[in-house]
């Protein structure tokens, strides 16, 4: 079985577990579906989730955080 799917945080959070983990494929379409990494629930497309993580963390902590843990998850 191959899982070709990437984990990364997003700023936003699960709406249904709240958890910022977040699941998506490796290519990376713009409308690849993006799906929560706890409770596998669908979130957003890439490209949303993408212009998400453009917008930016609100603060340098929340940066840091997510730096950390986008590295982790290569
Ligand atoms: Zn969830």
């Amino acid at each position: 079985m191959s899982d070709l799917s990437t984990e990364f945080r997003l700023p936003s959070g699960c709406p249904s577990c709240g958890s910022h983990r977040m699941q998506v494929s490796e290519v990376k379409n713009p409308d690849d579906k993006v799906f929560c990494a706890s409770c596998r629930r669908f979130v957003c497309l890439w490209h949303e989730a993408e212009s998400a993580l453009e917008h930016g963390p609100s603060s340098e902590t929340e940066a840091l955080i997510e730096k950390v843990t986008n590295r982790k998850s290569e």
